[in-house]
């Protein structure tokens, strides 16, 4: 038996990866006093026609749709954010007090030509947050990304920012386009005639078209910008200032799907030879969104970030989440089971990660597997260090050794490791 095409599964180093990802995203948003969501893996699969947009490839092309034994129609969610909005109203959350940050890390499915940093299940973190029409919430929304980025140590990253405006200045902005690419019209790929029709704006994010001469000296958004839109983008880039956040105007940002509003964005991997999938994330104001779903007119924003490419960057940077989260002590027992599980014990109740040797190997095939582990320290625990109460401890990287007293061991650790249970973040 194989697993799907464009599927993976997730052990060893991926699982370090995963979870050491979902610990980070975790604290990071309890600092934004964001909210942990989980919603269903499929929902009807209209939520999505009219979440995502009839016009999407996502919709037309990649959605992943079945019939159960009830015969509905039901959709693996392609993305995140359909089913939070859906939860956000079904569950009345807009009569709380607003506003709510909502955050989620899960699989999602799209029926897409798998290849390198594209997969068919993958994995998104993502924000939403109903409530805020202020564009300080379109730049708290992006400081998220940069400093979980910088929490990461990622430095290849650049923040791409665009806008759509509101729908008013959007529809001028249409009309521009249908005047500019009609006589264009042959010159453009089978997709772009259909975007033409059906979502002209998307007509400038063309993987096929995007390079050609013609997209160069189409209209900017930018010029077609009411008042009120381009005040909100002008002080949407005011808040990142502020912040030190660096970022790129860049107006062929439209994002794929239909529900944008105002600012979008996309952050992308600017590290060399990261190849063509190097969007990480990408996300965008939505005012729109609710009332479309069925909801009260409720403003959001929010952003989703694909694990796959993230994880990707750090190994192309050369950061190695197995160094972050390496075992802090391994334990050798010298034929002293009893006296080490019940060490191993204490020192995992006192905050330590701890692995021993459960197989009685012989001392160079445990300094051999401790080495493999990555483990900080070994403890040795013999007939003799029983009898004194004072341990034989090496550090694996200096190659020092200690003899500490078994009363003094916690102290020894916080001080060599660090005196926190949360090594792991
Ligand atoms: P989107 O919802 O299309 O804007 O996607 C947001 C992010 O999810 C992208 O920037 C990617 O990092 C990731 N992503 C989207 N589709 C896939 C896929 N098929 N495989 C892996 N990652 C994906």
């Amino acid at each position: 038996m194989q697993k799907p095409k464009g599927t993976y599964d997730i052990y060893g180093d991926k699982a370090l990866e995963m979870l050491y990802f979902r610990k980070l995203a975790e604290t990071l948003m309890n600092k934004y006093n964001a909210k942990y969501f989980e919603t269903p893996i499929f929902e009807s699969s209209s939520l999505f026609h009219r979440g995502v947009g009839e016009t999407t490839d996502i919709v037309t092309k990649e959605t992943y749709d079945f019939k159960d034994r009830g015969n509905r129609d039901l959709t693996l969610r392609p993305e995140g954010t359909a089913g939070i909005v859906r939860s956000f109203i079904e569950n009345k959350l807009y009569a709380d007090s607003l506003p709510l940050k909502a955050w989620y890390l899960g699989p999602m499915f799209r029926y897409e030509r798998p290849q390198s940093g594209r997969f068919r299940q993958f994995f998104q973190f993502g924000v939403e947050v109903f409530g805020v029409s202020s564009p300080i919430m379109d730049a708290e929304v992006i400081s998220m990304i940069v400093n979980l980025f910088g929490l990461l140590g990622l430095k290849g990253v650049k923040v791409n920012i665009n806008t759509l405006g509101d729908s008013e200045s959007r529809d001028s902005y249409r009309n521009a386009l249908l005047d500019y690419f009609k006589p264009h019209l042959n010159d453009l790929c089978d997709d772009c005639k259909n975007r033409y029709e059906k979502n002209p704006l998307r007509i400038l994010d063309c993987k096929v078209d995007g390079e050609k001469e013609i997209m160069k000296s189409a209209p900017k958004m930018i010029d077609y910008l009411n008042e009120e839109s381009k005040n909100h983008f002008d002080e949407v880039l005011k808040y990142l200032d502020e912040m030190n956040i660096e970022y790129v105007i860049n107006p062929k940002i439209v994002r794929g799907l239909d529900y944008y509003t105002h600012t979008v964005f996309e952050v992308e991997a600017d590290i060399e030879g990261f190849g063509s999938q190097n969007v990480l994330g990408g996300g965008g104001r939505y005012n729109n969104l609710v009332e479309n779903i069925g909801g009260p007119a409720t403003a959001g924003v929010g952003f989703a970030i694909g694990l796959e490419r993230l994880f990707l960057a750090l190994d192309k940077e050369g950061i190695d989440i197995k160094e972050l989260v390496r075992p802090d002590i391994y334990i050798i027992s010298m034929g002293e089971n009893y006296k080490a599980l019940s060490l191993a014990n204490m020192l995992r109740l006192n905050g330590f990660n701890v692995e021993m040797d459960y197989n009685n190997r012989n001392f160079k095939n445990n300094f051999k597997h401790a080495d493999k582990l990555m483990v900080k320290f070994i403890i040795i625990v013999g007939e003799e260090e029983v009898k004194n109460g004072i341990l034989t401890i090496k550090d694996n990287d200096s190659k020092e050794e200690y003899k500490i007293k078994y009363d003094d061991l916690i102290d020894f650790f916080d001080k060599k490791i660090g005196d926190n249970d949360e090594d792991y973040v």
